[in-house]
């Protein structure tokens, strides 16, 4: 039997045939969390539905995240209880029933300084957040001495230290949930296609029906027509709906950068969470490694390869060092990422202080714009850009389900993880490599371990990240939609920025294994390899530049691996590129 939900390279070019072919009732642009939360939102209501992403799923802002599923507690000193509430409900739902298998609990301990003020004042703020969460999947927060903190995180500056509060959020690994809602939208039947950008809009009588694309792989060119079009687009918003003659949202950026650092270097059982002077500083555990974030500074510059300063990662390493009792440097940054958040124009210039609420809007041509939100709050963000279009088909379309549908790997997870030891021997393997494959793909563990039976190298670990089964990297280009290296080592995994040298040990391996899945032959493996190593080489010389403009134009030194049709320039020799830093 086939499936449905596969991505792999046919069902792509099946995928671009349906949208050459066929009427859509909605076509979405856009392949984040809101695009493909869109798409499987309306798929699941029985409406077809067509989605193109310009570059990979999730390559924007949704991979880019502090990757937090929670309510914010910081929006309740903006009093903005309706949306912590709403985000909280989100949270429960996603860490019981639509991915259980991806959502994870995780402690943060809130270091008070002053002992009566703060313990009331944040105290009163976290028993809100527990309330508000009712019912609470996650454990209630705890009063906790200064002993008790520093038992639980010996990292801890004992200056000041008058106690702490904890209390727990969940976290998710934001891009390959991205991918989860895509593929259950692709199971719903939903026609989706990653390097296929907008470049314009079918107009007739001045209102829009469908998309005009150009397919970045070979630069055709496609007319993708629907009764309804729906702008996802995050940060590109005003980009994507001028082509559409303008209207509608206006959408700002603001860039907030995180840091990876290996897990010995703060000891600590509990993620921290602290304020500072423009945004708040989360320490997070992820897997081997710790990551910090964040902050919170406009952006205008490139809006597809943001770029972290030696500004922002002294700003925010100087953020850590004020809580922690040994200094971190910069030699022990293994990662940085960028990302942008897609801010509603709002009624301050601080862009902290703008909303994170999102919006929904219609231009004059009919194209439907959604932005702003949060990751948590993604599916409510797609039903009401689904529920809008549905307003304008014809006919009656059922309100939204996407709160009753699990996504891909969560049915019969539960079983999967209790059968979890009699997995590890079956398959001879250790029993943490079973539970972060079932932490990454939940009941599609069995998919990777039938290959790994089949073809016994792919069982073995992957050069240069061990962390991961060479599996992964075959499994990504031939279901996951992978379609170049970057894709893998960034999205899939996330080598890119778990790794010291950032990827570039594995990106051999990476590249065989991919190769054998989407027929690359020599020059193409060379490529791919070439422009990998530019983009890390790039990478770290705009972490080298004082500020947003030098580390900018650093970053865009290196061509996007996606270009054809564009103009593209060949990445540079990565040992001519000036490369440094971290
Ligand atoms: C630093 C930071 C930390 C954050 N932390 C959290 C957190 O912990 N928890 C939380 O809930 N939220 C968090 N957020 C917010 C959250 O990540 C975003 O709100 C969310 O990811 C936005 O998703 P999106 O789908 O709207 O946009 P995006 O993910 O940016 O998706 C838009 C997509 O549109 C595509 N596109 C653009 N133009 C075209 C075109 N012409 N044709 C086709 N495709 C196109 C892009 O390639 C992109 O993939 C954070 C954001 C940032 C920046």
């Amino acid at each position: 039997m086939g499936d449905d939900s596969r991505l792999g390279p046919e069902e792509r070019r099946r995928a671009l045939r349906r949208m050459a072919d066929e009427q859509f009732d909605v076509a979405i642009v856009g392949g984040g969390v809101t695009g493909c939360g869109a798409a499987l939102d309306a798929a699941t209501r029985g409406l077809s539905v067509a989605l193109l992403e310009k570059r990979d799923l999730a390559a924007g802002t949704s991979s880019r995240s502090s990757k937090l599923i929670h309510g914010g507690l910081r929006y309740l000193e903006q009093l903005q209880f309706g949306l912590v509430r709403e985000a909280l409900r989100e949270q429960t739902l996603l860490a019981t029933r639509l991915c259980p298998h991806l959502v994870r609990p995780v402690p943060f301990l809130f270091p008070l300084r002053r002992p009566a003020i703060d313990r009331a004042w944040i105290g009163a703020g976290v028993l809100l957040y527990d309330w508000l969460a009712h019912p609470r999947a996650l454990p209630r927060h705890r009063h906790l001495s200064r002993r008790r903190c520093l038992e639980l995180f010996p990292s801890l500056r004992r200056e000041g230290l008058a106690g702490g509060i904890q209390y727990w959020d969940a976290q998710v690994d934001d891009a390959r949930h991205t991918l989860a809602l895509a593929r259950s939208a692709a199971l719903h039947g939903a026609a989706l296609a990653t390097s296929l950008r907008a470049v314009g809009f079918l107009v007739r009588e001045g209102r829009v029906q469908g998309v005009r694309a150009r397919c970045l792989e070979t630069g055709a060119e496609l007319e993708v027509r629907a009764r309804q079009v729906i702008n996802a687009t995050g940060v590109w918003t005003e980009r994507v709906r001028d082509l559409a003659g303008g209207g509608g949202l206006r959408v700002r950026a603001s860039k907030g950068i995180h840091l990876l650092v290996p897990r010995e270097r703060i000891r600590s059982e509990t993620g921290l969470i602290a304020r500072t002077a423009t945004s708040v500083l989360f320490v997070i555990p992820w897997k081997e490694t710790w990551i910090l974030g964040t902050t919170d500074t406009d952006w205008s510059l490139d809006l597809d390869h943001p770029a972290a300063s030696r500004r922002d990662i002294e700003y925010l390493l100087g953020a850590v060092n004020a809580v922690l009792a040994e200094p971190l440097t910069r030699a022990d940054v293994l990662g940085v990422y960028a990302g942008l958040r897609p801010l509603l124009y709002g009624e301050s210039d601080a862009t902290s202080e703008l909303s994170r609420e999102h919006a929904v809007a219609t231009a004059d041509s009919g194209l439907i714009s959604v932005a702003g939100g949060k990751y948590t709050t993604y599916r409510v963000m797609a039903r009401d850009a689904v529920d809008l279009a549905a307003t304008r088909l014809p006919g009656a379309v059922p309100p939204s389900c996407t709160d009753r549908i699990p996504l891909l790997g969560a049915d019969g997870h539960a079983g999967w993880c209790q059968r979890a030891d009699a997995l590890a021997r079956e398959a001879d393997l250790p029993r943490w490599r079973i539970d972060g494959l079932l932490g990454r793909y939940g009941s599609r563990i069995g998919e990777l371990l039938a290959l790994a039976r089949e073809r016994p190298e792919l069982a073995l670990p992957l050069e240069g990240a061990p962390g991961y089964l060479r599996v992964e990297a075959f499994y990504a280009a031939a279901n996951e939609g992978a379609l170049h290296l970057d894709d893998v080592l960034t999205r899939r995994t996330r080598i890119s920025v778990e790794t010291r040298d950032r990827g570039v040990r594995a990106a051999g391996p990476v590249c065989e294994l991919m190769a054998a899945v989407l027929g690359w032959d020599a020059a193409t493996r060379a490529r791919e390899i070439a422009h990998y190593e530019a983009r890390v080489a790039a990478e770290r010389d705009s972490q080298e530049q004082p500020d947003d403009r030098t580390a900018d134009a650093a970053r865009l030194g290196a061509p996007d691996v996606r270009t054809a049709g564009e103009r593209a320039p060949a990445p540079a020799a990565p040992e001519k590129q000036r490369s440094s830093g971290a």
